[in-house]
């Protein structure tokens, strides 16, 4: 695992987003994601990261009257600004699974408008509040229903990556790799309940996305993590902040609690 890799971490973390409308309302909102960019950008780097794979969500960005061109030029602007300074930022679109099909087209139609933006792909993720310890995420269909979907992404040479956090089925993980052709999962809680899913994960190749303190907030507590298992059955890791600032982590606290959870487990 490599402590200068966040793997997993979403720009707009609605606190970032608050606090940049609290301190300036005038702001315009391009004016606004560019300030929020170059925050994240700054935090990520003084946690460490050297190598940064970004959620966006445009519709969080379309609803506040960021059109795509706008939001495409910002983040080519700041994936270069990264690239200038040794830091490589991988751009990642995320799309809800209880959006409407309808949505998810909209937001796969931008792919084909993406001009310089070098896209890694889409995050299939759910509509969740991460500020609340009690919420849970709203309810979705199956996974299986977004195979067409991948479908596109791999027409458009773009990898996918699924969230699958603890109130997601086991079965979720198993669609991701062997019907939807996913490399990455987030969280993969449900791989606790497994040693088939396991085996299965390890022998695809995909990267889990490992985020303790998001998986506490989701009921795993810190010392049941089984990244351990997950590590002696070679299955790859990487870590991720995922919501930095409403965690009140960063990728360095996520490394050394990894650290830590590996240590003890050993
Ligand atoms: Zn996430």
């Amino acid at each position: 695992m490599r402590d200068t890799w966040d793997s997993h971490v979403h720009l707009e973390s609605s606190l970032r987003l608050r606090a940049a409308t609290d301190t300036d309302d005038a702001l315009n909102e391009t004016v606004r994601l560019r300030k929020v960019l170059q925050t994240f950008l700054e935090e990520e780097i003084r946690a460490g990261a050297r190598e940064i794979d970004v959620r966006i969500n445009p519709l969080t960005w379309w609803r506040r009257g960021v059109a795509w061109p706008e939001l495409r030029d910002a983040l080519r602007e700041h994936v270069a600004e990264a690239s200038s300074i040794g830091v490589t930022m991988r751009v990642w679109l995320t799309v809800k699974r209880d959006a409407s099909r309808s949505q998810v087209s909209g937001v796969l139609r931008l792919a084909s408008d993406r001009g310089d933006l070098a896209l890694a792909g889409f995050d299939i993720s759910s509509s969740y509040s991460i500020e609340d310890a009690m919420s849970i995420p709203a309810a979705r269909p199956p996974l299986s229903g977004m195979r067409w979907f991948a479908e596109e992404l791999r027409r458009e040479s773009l990898a996918l990556a699924i969230h699958c956090g603890a109130y997601d089925p086991p079965r979720d993980i198993a669609t991701a790799l062997e019907s939807l052709g996913a490399v990455r999962i987030g969280h993969a809680l449900p791989l606790a309940r497994s040693d088939r899913l396991i085996r299965l994960v390890a022998d695809s190749g995909a990267i889990v996305e490992v985020s303790p303190s998001a998986a506490c907030r989701q009921g795993v507590p810190l010392d049941s993590h089984p990244i351990r298992v997950w590590l002696d059955a070679g299955v790859r890791v990487a870590a991720g902040s995922d919501h930095p600032l409403a965690l009140g982590t960063d990728l360095r606290s996520e490394v050394e609690i990894i650290r830590r959870l590996v240590a003890a487990a050993s």
